[in-house]
């Protein structure tokens, strides 16, 4: 181990990637988890994600690919667009995507960490504790999610239009929907009311299908939402079934109305954030810089599945950025050397995330019809859900949206834009 000890405060999927990056390459790292392996374990589902390619070979480097099973293997991703004009592709993933619950994963990492001989202090640390903290370590690193913390990160108005929620979000585990055979992920569209998406996931009892409802607010989806599962639950899994019935029919069908429920009040969330991405180091009072990795330094809708990919992505960024000068300084220069490479990614997935929040402009709407016809463009697009800056180059613009239709041969006809 060399002298430099780094601290990192949240032992979520940055904290913990950046965590075992750094104890690989002997570099002394302490982790503050506001909670025991056993407590996170015990907690509410907290969000859902499928992580890529990418993701996952960073988890092999680490030796916590722990859940690696072909029959875990996501295969293939779904779009369906229901509405007026309905059309459906389904990608298929080069690399197998997986979604593992992140409390089993962030539990049993925390634990390699720990018996890998890492230190571990258990405890919610405030804002006010990060000054003590940067008189302890070399470099304090914020990764603590999307909680209070991540308010002394400065926001970055350039890459945060939004100053609301575009949805209202729901996530809960479901027993009795039969997955699709190649197992696949998928989002159903539902024109202005928002979007259903499925993701089998490894849970406590083995695979089972997770539905997240992104729900427009002031849409057809909202009131399940607002709809407390403790409250009724009977009444919580009819509303979803009739909303599945009327706005994602082809998930409906694979669905057995006796069986269909949340597995247990636990693993359901309801909530809404407000996208915003934050410069990724501040100054404390005392002059110590620190710096933000994951959803503190930019918080993405869930919606392109990207947040906890790029908050992998992050941390070794973040983590090369340490390895190549591991006795420091980190200074304010080194912060903001680092900055620049965590942004050039991040940046970009936020951009592209908040342009698919809104309804899609004629291009992108092209883009879907030629996915729909041509499975090569629809194997790109979800393939490209590993390197979101290909999606969004190609989707941000008219320009780019002709130019890759024009190396797969197709010519947009305006009138399907038009009809
Ligand atoms: C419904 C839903 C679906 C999603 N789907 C996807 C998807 O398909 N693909 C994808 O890539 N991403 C997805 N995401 C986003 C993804 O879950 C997050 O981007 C990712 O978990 C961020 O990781 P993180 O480590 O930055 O933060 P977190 O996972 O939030 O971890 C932070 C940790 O720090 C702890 N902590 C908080 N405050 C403190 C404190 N003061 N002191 C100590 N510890 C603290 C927290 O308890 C937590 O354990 C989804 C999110 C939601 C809500």
């Amino acid at each position: 181990m060399t002298s430099a000890s780094i601290g990192i405060v949240g032992a979520g999927i940055a904290g913990l990637h950046l965590g075992l990056f750094l104890q690989q390459h002997g570099i002394a790292a302490t982790l503050y988890s506001d909670r025991t392996p056993d407590q996170i374990r015990a907690g509410r589902l907290p969000n859902a994600p499928l992580v890529f390619g990418h993701t996952r070979a960073r988890e092999r480097a680490l030796g916590v690919n722990h859940w690696d099973d072909p029959a875990h293997d996501v295969r293939s991703f779904y779009v369906r667009v229901g509405g007026e004009r309905p059309l459906a592709f389904r990608g298929n993933l080069a690399r197998p995507a997986i979604c593992v619950d992140q409390r089993l994963y962030q539990a049993r990492l925390l634990e390699d960490f720990a018996a890998r001989g890492g230190r571990v202090v258990t405890g919610p640390i405030a804002a006010g504790d990060l000054g003590r903290l940067a008189g302890k370590h070399a470099l304090v690193v914020v990764a603590a999610g999307r909680g209070s913390l991540a308010e002394i990160f400065p926001r970055v108005p350039e890459h945060s239009p939004y100053s609301a929620p575009q949805r209202r979000l729901v996530g809960a585990i479901f027993r009795g929907i039969t997955p699709t055979d190649p197992l696949g992920a998928g989002v159903t569209v539902v024109p202005g009311h928002g979007e259903v998406i499925e993701l089998p996931m490894v849970s406590f009892d083995g695979l089972r299908i997770v539905l997240g409802i992104e729900a427009l607010p002031g849409g057809a989806l909202e009131p399940l939402t607002h709809l407390r599962y403790e409250d009724d639950p009977r009444g919580f899994a009819d509303l979803t079934l009739a909303l599945l019935r009327q706005h994602a029919p082809d998930l409906h069908a694979r669905i057995d109305p006796a069986a269909f429920a949340p597995t247990r009040p636990l693993d359901l969330l309801q909530g809404a954030l407000t996208p915003v991405v934050r410069r990724a180091y501040a100054r404390l009072d005392g002059g110590a810089c620190v710096m933000a990795i994951g959803d503190v330094q930019a918080l993405n809708d869930p919606l392109t599945g990207q947040g906890a990919n790029t908050a992998s992505h992050s941390a070794w960024t973040l983590g090369e950025a340490i390895r190549e000068r591991p006795d420091g300084p980190f200074d304010e220069a080194f912060c903001r050397r680092a900055e620049g490479r965590l942004r050039d990614y991040a940046d970009t997935v936020a951009d592209y995330t908040n342009m698919m929040l809104q309804p899609p402009a004629p291009h992108r709407l092209d883009f879907m019809v030629a996915a729909a016809r041509r499975q090569a463009i629809a194997d790109e697009h979800v393939n490209n859900f590993d390197a979101p800056a290909r999606n969004w180059a190609i989707l941000a613009t008219p320009e780019g949206t002709a130019a890759f239709l024009h190396r797969h041969g197709v010519v947009p006809a305006p009138a399907l834009a038009a009809s």
